[in-house]
């Protein structure tokens, strides 16, 4: 009986101390793998296009139609995995007039395909579903299907799926790592309505009960949870934006009562294209527009459908989230949402845990469009003003292979990490070269974390990989510990990864000097004796003098 009770207690000690280690992050589950990985019936084939073909039904709160998939066959296969999330559910699905046999289990369809998947060939399947789609509590936080009216008590409608995935709302292949190469989106609403999409309209057809169709083409790829419907009484006006690669057709849907306002505000759109251009390089999706779209919750990236919710105001819902007056020079939501243009829609994460890419260039890009029209001290102001925010919960980067994305820091420690990059790199026009070979290298693709910071490093020339350990994979924030003794300086890195030797640019007593700490105590001796150090406020790490003062 003793024996068995101190084992018992040993246990509980033991659980006391692990338990910590397992708190990190969820128990992920069997639907967690299907959703996040490139499971066998995934990996076979290749997508190409997609013709979504739905109707939305405002009073039953229902959605209906067909997905039409196009894929090009790289293995030999016969199972094919699509994801639709309850309560939607799949009623039939057809290839070449063949109806085929389904199984689900959980968020994934399993089809058997009957036809011969031969290497290299084109083939199409065509899924007939519907359903109720979950209702957004929280958009866009919360994915799902926002059913409000307007001031006038018209309707109006938003899809919000990022996270959750757009199998939330129409079939799919619901990995990021696949997109198709276009997309025609067609919507069928009630006759006082209209659906914007991504991309250009191609056409509206009139139907004969009164309800219209609106068909949507987008001629690019396109990331799942950037596909969207917004649906409302919209009014539209355009204008054409010189830019590097031409004229750019931006075009901007908002509720009837909001016009005027609109045609005011939504002229920061150009200030943000003027200022993203010049960092990212040009727009990554002339062929299909730009549009702003106004939505029934604050915004989201949908990709050439830029949805707006901010209130036609400067700031974050009015509000400075750097506290030092900067963020309210513009609108956050129309800056950052139509930034995702480069980071997120041109440049796609291949798996959840890497949308740190997204978020930190992003968060990052706000600073950069306030170093654009207002120079280097308010963009410094800005992101180090928004160090307030930081957690340092998780890290910013995720678990790969079952839809878990990083710590909520990907924004504004992701942005803190690639401003302190900006001064080791140490030459503007360098990080600028880097941010637009980027958006040239990685154009239209979905990429790792790992093909980013590679890329970095190379074209930095710098020993980068521990830097990007420390701030992508850890959670620590690196001290510099010194000691300062008459005309002697010691210093190295603490609380870092192994091997961390981030150079730190540091003022003693007012002389600026370059140190290269590694974890070794280095020494360096000053021409006369030094009684204060103060570190760059660019860079994101703490100092620590040991010797107490
Ligand atoms: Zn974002």
């Amino acid at each position: 009986m003793k024996r068995s009770l101190s084992i018992l207690i040993s246990i509980a000690v033991l659980l006391i101390f692990i338990a910590p280690l397992f708190a990190q992050h969820p128990a992920f589950t069997h639907q967690d793998t299907l959703r996040g990985s490139i499971t066998p019936e995934r990996e076979w084939w290749d997508l190409t296009y997609y013709h979504l073909d739905i109707k939305v039904d405002p009073v039953e709160k229902m959605i209906s139609g067909t997905n039409e998939i196009t894929y090009r066959v790289l293995k030999p296969d016969t199972m094919m995995q699509v994801d639709l999330q309850p309560p939607m559910t799949m009623i039939r699905v057809d290839q070449n007039g063949r109806e085929l046999s389904f199984r689900r289990d959980g968020n994934a369809w399993f089809i058997r395909l009957e036809k011969a998947q031969d290497i290299g060939a084109l083939n199409t399947l065509l899924i007939e579903y519907a359903g109720k789609p979950k209702v957004s509590r929280r958009p866009p936080w919360d994915g799902g299907i926002t059913w409000q009216k307007d001031s006038n008590g018209i309707d109006f409608i938003a899809s919000t799926c990022e996270g959750e995935g757009a199998s939330l709302w129409w079939p799919c292949k619901d990995h990021p790592a696949d997109e198709p190469d276009s997309m025609l989106i067609s919507v069928n609403v009630p006759g006082n309505l209209i659906d914007v999409s991504n991309g250009r309209l191609r056409r509206v057809d009139d139907l004969p009960d009164g309800s219209h169709a609106f068909h949507w083409f987008v001629s690019n790829p396109i990331n799942h949870y950037g596909v969207n419907i917004n649906i409302g009484d919209y009014v539209h006006f355009s204008d054409v934006y010189q830019g590097e690669k031409g004229p750019l057709d931006c075009d901007y849907w908002v509720l009837r009562d909001n016009l005027e306002k609109a045609k005011v505000h939504f002229k920061e759109a150009h200030r943000m294209l003027e200022a993203f251009e010049h960092w990212f390089g040009p727009y990554p999706f002339y062929e299909d527009s730009y549009k702003l779209v106004e939505a029934p919750y604050l915004g989201m990236e949908h990709q050439s459908s830029v949805t707006y919710g901010n209130g036609y105001q400067n700031g974050y819902l009015g509000r400075d989230l750097s506290r030092t007056g900067w963020g309210l020079k513009f609108d956050f939501i129309i800056v950052h949402e139509s930034g995702h243009e480069w980071f997120a829609n041109s440049i796609s994460n291949n798996d959840a845990a890497e949308m740190w890419i997204h978020e930190a260039f992003i968060a990052y890009s706000e600073n950069l469009f306030l170093d654009y029209f207002y120079g280097k001290k308010a963009s410094a102001d800005y992101v180090i003003g928004t160090r307030a925010l930081i957690r340092n919960d998780r890290p910013i980067a995720g678990i790969r292979g079952v839809n878990y994305s990083g710590s909520g820091d990907m924004y504004y420690k992701g942005s803190n990490m690639l401003h302190t990059l900006r001064q080791i790199i140490g030459d503007d026009e360098k990080w600028r070269a880097i941010l637009r070979g980027l958006n040239k290298t990685f154009y239209h693709q979905t990429v790792s974390g790992d093909q980013i910071e590679s890329y970095i490093i190379e074209k930095s020339g710098l020993d980068l990989a521990p830097f990007f350990n420390q701030f992508v994979r850890d959670v620590r924030i690196p001290v510099l510990e010194y000691i300062i003794q008459d005309s002697t300086l010691r210093y190295r890195w603490n609380n870092c990864v192994r091997g961390f030797n981030m150079p730190i640019a540091v003022a003693l007593d007012g002389k600026t000097v370059l140190l290269k700490p590694t974890m070794r105590w280095k020494e360096l001796a000053l021409d006369k004796p030094v009684s204060r150090l103060v570190p760059d406020r660019n860079y994101y790490a703490a100092t620590f003098n040991l010797t107490g003062e």
